[in-house]
């Protein structure tokens, strides 16, 4: 789909894992403060999508900008990408020896040199917006699978970054934890952040999402608006996949 003013600009962007070529020629933008949710089968290459934006994956061909920037190759610039380019996935990987508030400012005192005593008071607000304050001083095994995917959240939002990329951030929660989760998403869509969100959760594709990239096999196979596409599935393989999870 055309955008006008992409923060996130892939192009033709090509990878293959020894035989398997995961990605074939990807072309996607994404708008400034747009939502966009990916969906598609197992093994499509969701997950591969997302890690090519914040370069935990390389590529072999093809161009990937945010905002206006190319990918770094390698050192100082790729630590300010990963700033840049939040990241949550299906398990949320905190610090367990730390506390929920200490999971959330060590990357903005570390990499961003932020004072202790600021990183924390802006920790804090953070806790606040996923719902967690008063949670700050506690470990994350104390907390809820839900509890500990918002402080995951929470710790992303500190590095400030342009975009937030979510890898099936509900796939490992009990069912009655996923809303709390996909409601503090909603939040951050209707507050204006810039997201891509890998997701079976249609629910929230069809509530939150500015446009829905449906992938099989390496491609991208549609990419319209969540009304289009849930009524209007053009492909026999986005037709068969909704029939199986609807
Ligand atoms: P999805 O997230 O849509 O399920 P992935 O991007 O995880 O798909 O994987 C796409 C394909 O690439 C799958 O066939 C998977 O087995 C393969 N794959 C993913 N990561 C690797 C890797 N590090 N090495 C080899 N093959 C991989
Ligand atoms: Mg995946």
């Amino acid at each position: 789909m055309a955008v006008v003013d992409p923060l996130i600009e892939l192009r033709d962007v090509n990878k293959h894992y020894g035989q398997l070529h995961v990605l074939q020629g990807i072309d996607l933008a994404v708008g400034r403060g747009e939502v966009v949710v990916v969906i598609g089968p197992s093994g499509s290459g969701k997950s591969t999508l997302c890690r090519t934006m914040n370069r935990l994956e390389t590529v072999e061909s093809g161009t990937i900008t945010i905002d206006g920037q190319p990918l770094p190759e390698e050192g100082k610039g790729l630590a300010s990408l990963r700033a840049e380019v939040g990241m949550v996935f299906q398990s949320f990987n905190l610090f367990a020896h730390r506390t929920v508030l200490a999971n959330v400012s060590l990357a903005p005192i570390k990499v961003r040199r932020r004072k202790k005593e600021d990183a924390d008071r802006r920790s804090r607000e953070l806790l606040e917006r996923v719902g967690l304050a008063a949670h700050a001083d506690k470990y994350p095994a104390q907390l809820s699978g839900g509890q500990q995917q918002r402080v995951a959240i929470a710790r992303a939002l500190a590095m400030d970054p342009k975009v937030m990329l979510f890898d099936e951030p509900t796939s490992a929660l009990d069912p009655e934890m996923i809303n709390e989760v996909l409601e503090v998403m909603q939040q951050l869509a209707r507050d204006g952040m810039t997201m891509v969100v890998v997701t079976h959760e249609m629910g929230f594709a069809r509530s939150a999402a500015n446009r829905v990239v449906f992938m099989a096999d390496g491609r991208i196979v549609e990419d319209r608006s969540p009304e289009d596409f849930f009524t209007h599935p053009e492909s026999d393989r986005a037709r068969d996949f909704l029939s199986k999870i609807l």
